[in-house]
């Protein structure tokens, strides 16, 4: 049996920063739970631009095709700001989620009891959350023609269309109950069925879909209630599944019920490779924070919870995922905090290296 295959692309800013302790916990599985990955890296964003003048060259979209998950660290920085737009960093992203297909964007928003106090909500409002956002990510009005901004009667037009097909509406719904059944088998689908023709279809395709998953409770809220209720009663919901307009808003509003940006990972999933895997990237939610940047500043914990996440979803590892987010639990229980992390009361933060130090050691307790 060859080990399954990992691309890592660390990227710019701190993305190489946080990769480093992600690298260290991945080498950790293979020595300590002999779970081992074949592990490549390559550039991506303005490190590929730097390279290669193109933000993802063929060659490393190629490899990303082949791998069973690519880890992804973070694109962009000040450097790159007036390139051109064909060239930006954040296109070499968006062309390996568009060439891989993947169509379901995975959003946890999961509060550690130890940084409940950090919401902007009530502790006793998030303690405890775990809710799971699955939001369509290759459709709808951010690719949908007509687009454009023309001229009418002598004023600027600025068009984009919302568009989706029913086959794009059920890959995502099926992704999204079958997350549901591993969970508490609960869905709540999303979208403004009241005022969008896409909403009613959406909502009927989602309903046609759950007659295959009869165990999971589906509810339908329209998107505008959906963001009141998430601020309201969070803990109400288990998976949201939306579009990718909705998505892009309720996974951000839902992301900050949690606290710091240094905590979210994401994976994006797609369809079955041969081998039955799903084709997968998995990337913490933050950019490349060039304000810290080269500092020991950033925080590791939204990477290495990506990881935990590819071991999951593409690895089939739910107990050794569960043993990550379990030691990461257990070091914020005893106050480890990266810069990100101090709350109003101070106290001295940790670095990058010494936030994977603790984690590493908290794995080695586990065992
Ligand atoms: P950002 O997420 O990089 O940073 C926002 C703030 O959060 C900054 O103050 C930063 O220091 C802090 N922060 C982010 N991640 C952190 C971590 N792991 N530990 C500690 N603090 C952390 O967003 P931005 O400043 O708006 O964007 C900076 C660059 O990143 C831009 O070029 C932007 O285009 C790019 N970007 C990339 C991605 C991506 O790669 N997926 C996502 C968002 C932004």
């Amino acid at each position: 049996m060859t080990n399954p295959s990992l691309l890592i692309l660390a990227g710019d800013g701190i993305g190489p920063e946080v990769m480093e302790q992600v690298k260290r916990v991945i080498t950790w599985y293979g020595d300590k739970r002999d779970l081992k990955f074949d592990v490549s890296e390559d550039l991506v964003g303005g490190a590929a631009y730097d390279k290669h003048g193109v933000p993802l060259h063929d060659d490393t979209m190629a490899r990303a095709q082949e791998v069973d998950a690519v880890l992804l660290g973070a694109v962009g920085g000040p450097a790159y700001d007036d390139l051109d737009f064909s060239v930006k960093p954040e296109r070499g992203l968006l062309r390996l989620r568009k060439e891989m297909d993947l169509f379901a964007n995975l959003r946890p928003a999961q509060c550690f009891d130890a940084l409940a106090d950090f919401s902007s909500l009530k502790q006793e409002l998030v303690a405890g959350l775990d809710i799971m956002i699955v939001r369509e990510l290759t459709s709808g009005v951010y690719f949908g023609e007509p687009r454009g901004i023309h001229m009418e009667d002598n004023l600027r037009v600025g068009v984009n269309t919302q568009r989706y097909t029913e086959a794009e509406i059920e890959r995502g719904a099926r992704a999204a109950f079958e997350l549901a059944m591993k969970r508490d088998k609960k869905l709540c689908s999303m979208e403004k069925a009241n005022v969008m023709e896409s909403g009613i279809l959406w909502r009927d395709v989602v309903t046609e879909v759950s007659a295959d998953y009869p165990e999971v409770e589906l509810s339908h809220m329209y998107a505008d209630n959906g963001a009141m209720q998430l601020v309201r009663a969070p803990k109400q919901f288990d998976v949201i599944y939306t579009d990718n307009l909705f998505g892009d808003i309720l996974s951000d509003c839902a992301a900050m019920l949690t606290g710091s940006l240094g905590m979210l990972p994401s994976a994006s999933l797609g369809l079955p490779m041969a081998n039955g895997r799903p084709k997968a990237m998995y990337e913490p939610v933050h950019g490349s924070a060039p304000d810290i940047t080269g500092q020991g500043k950033a925080n590791p914990i939204a990477c290495i919870l990506s990881f935990a996440m590819a071991l999951r979803y593409s690895f089939d590892e739910g107990a050794e995922a569960d043993r990550l987010e379990a030691a990461i639990e257990k070091v914020l229980a005893d106050g480890a905090r990266t810069g990100d992390l101090m709350g109003p009361e101070g106290g001295t933060p940790i670095s990058t290296v010494e936030m994977g130090d603790v984690i590493l050691a908290a794995l080695d307790a586990s065992l």
